[in-house]
């Protein structure tokens, strides 16, 4: 179980379940956590979570790239969804690689995927997307 500190506490509990509890005035509904957790393995799953430093992760999201900045504890990404909510799927997928190893496996044989595919491109002629 491990606790971290930032606008939404997030606990885990058994290897598959994550369990969200948000410390926010306005709760989260928990529709939205959900689709945040879904999204967030998604992420992982497709090699869209790339580490730049200790502290920043730069995350080719659905929707735009963003970075997400992990200093004292202390979780913020650049998205939209962070400024509104203080929690976004972004920052779930970095707590994910963070605190669970099979997420780690998980992330680099999905980024070895994705650049071969984008070699593939290239040898094509396409450009990578
Ligand atoms: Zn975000």
């Amino acid at each position: 179980m491990i606790p971290y500190s930032f606008s939404s506490k997030i606990l885990l509990y058994s290897p598959n379940v994550l369990y969200l509890e948000v410390m926010s005035k306005e709760a989260l509904d928990s529709r939205y956590t959900h689709k945040v957790l879904e999204k967030a393995e998604k992420l992982i799953s497709e090699g869209r979570v790339y580490q730049v430093s200790k502290i920043l992760f730069y995350i080719i999201g659905f929707h735009g790239k963003y970075f997400v900045n992990v200093e004292e504890g202390k979780f913020k990404c650049t998205c939209k969804g962070y400024k509104r909510r203080g929690l976004c799927s972004h920052i779930v997928a970095v707590l994910l690689l963070m605190s669970r190893e099979d997420y780690k496996r998980k992330l680099d044989e999905a980024m070895k995927k994705r650049l071969e595919l984008n070699l593939e491109y290239i040898r094509r002629g396409a450009i990578p997307r």
